[in-house]
């Protein structure tokens, strides 16, 4: 059983780590963007709800994203473990999560460090239609003032650890890979 959230600033290569370490520890990859791009896609009533606050770099409703994501981990395959990618990203999403998993925990929180320049250039070159400069500010705006302070949370709530982000995708997943083989 392997249970991770993996944790970073947008364009800091979650997304990516993510797919490679679901294939390697063979657990599903569970990512809130993902999930709502997929309902803006379907064109769900969540869909419409999310679309214009994702467009505007802006936090969709905790409670919206508490549901997909409580729905999401009662699914038979979150059993063996999984990876969350995206989420937490508020303190009442962490405090959230914690709650849906007890008496169980997460095994460990990794935080992938990327600066502030190297994330923007990155979101501006994989050019997603949410990926506006705006928006792109507004998400690290946010990300200052409702997830980094999770990092202390989750310091203190269960294992965690943060890894440097820059380098190759494979330097960066050998770098996750051993503080998740390694932890106690
Ligand atoms: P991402 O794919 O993680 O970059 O997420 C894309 C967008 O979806 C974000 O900019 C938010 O608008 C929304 N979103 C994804 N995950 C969350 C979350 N955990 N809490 C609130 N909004 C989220």
């Amino acid at each position: 059983m392997t249970r991770l959230v993996i944790l970073g600033k947008q364009g800091a290569g979650k997304g990516t780590q993510c797919v490679l370490l679901a294939a390697h520890y063979d657990i599903p990859h569970i990512s809130t963007g993902d999930m709502l791009r997929a309902a803006v896609a379907e064109g769900t009533a969540l869909g419409l709800e999310a679309k214009a606050v994702m467009d505007a770099g802006n936090l969709v409703s905790d409670e919206l994203i508490l549901g997909i994501v409580r729905d999401r981990l009662s699914q038979p395959d979150a059993e063996k473990g999984f990876l969350l990618d995206g989420f937490p990203r508020t303190k009442t999403q962490a405090e959230g999560l914690l709650e849906l998993l007890s008496p169980n925990s997460i095994d460990l929180a990794v935080d992938i460090r990327v600066p502030d320049d190297v994330v923007t250039v990155r979101m501006l070159e994989r050019g997603r239609t949410d990926d506006t400069p705006e928006a792109i500010a507004r998400r690290l705006e946010l990300y200052r003032a409702e997830t980094a302070p999770l990092l202390d949370f989750f310091e203190v709530k269960c294992h965690f650890t943060a890894v440097n982000g820059l380098g190759s995708e494979s330097e960066v997943q050998d770098r996750i890979v051993a503080e998740i083989d390694g932890r106690e």
